[in-house]
């Protein structure tokens, strides 16, 4: 979305779900305002740890340096005066009032690029993201290959094992339109997850459960 409002000031919500893109159009938006001359700042949630803490790395491997923050307060602080472009990526991971800070940049003035993951493994709305969509000026659905069947995948279908993903700890995900989806599978690796933390209690606490894009590798044939 290239949108042209001279006096800026808006919200664009760029979502959908895993290997669906998503970094990578924020870097090309980013990338068409540093083209533009507008002054630009991009931050992404310490947590997310995979590749480069600080940088925001798509899976065509072009990076765009970020800030790394932990809180929406944090990310608020950071902001440097001039700025006209501000890039959020891995939004579902930021707390609750990350809402009100994306709206306190825009009502400033900022365009505010924030792109994350509209639901988890389950299907259910993730952390801020739905109340985000609701007060955007913008938002992008984007969907990746299902690699069951070749369609548009709006899910993330959590698998153990098999060989179309890499795996980081036990976890690993698939691209999976609505027909090929399955929802008792998801249920059910839930439940292990779950008796798995139950048996390691004192591990639970030391690595909360993460939900984060990993890169797919193999194409759907
Ligand atoms: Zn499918």
């Amino acid at each position: 979305m290239d949108v042209i409002n001279p006096r800026g000031g808006w919200i664009e919500v760029i979502t959908g779900g895993m290997f669906s893109g998503k970094s990578e159009e924020l870097i090309r938006r980013v990338r068409r305002a540093e083209i533009a001359r507008q002054r630009v700042q991009i931050f992404k949630p310490s947590i997310d740890d995979r590749f480069d803490t600080k940088r925001i790395v798509s899976r065509d491997n072009r990076g765009i340096d970020a800030i790394a923050v932990s809180s929406s307060q944090e990310l608020l602080a950071n902001v440097v005066i001039g700025v006209k472009v501000i890039g959020i990526d891995e939004v579902q991971f930021f707390d609750d009032r990350i809402v009100d800070v994306c709206m306190e940049l825009a009502d400033a003035g900022v365009r505010v690029i924030a792109a994350g993951l509209d639901q988890d493994y389950l299907r259910r709305p993730f952390g801020p993201v739905p109340a985000l969509l609701a007060v955007a000026e913008y938002a992008s659905k984007m969907h990746a290959v299902c690699v069951r069947c070749g369609g548009p995948a709006h899910y993330s279908q959590r698998v153990a094992g098999g060989n179309s993903q890499i795996e980081v700890g036990d976890i690993s995900y698939e691209a999976r339109c609505r027909q090929c989806f399955e929802p008792y599978r998801a249920l059910s690796e839930a439940k292990a997850e779950q008796a798995k933390l139950q048996a390691e209690p004192a591990k639970a606490q030391a690595e909360p459960i993460k939900i984060v894009e990993q890169v797919q590798t193999a194409e759907p044939s």
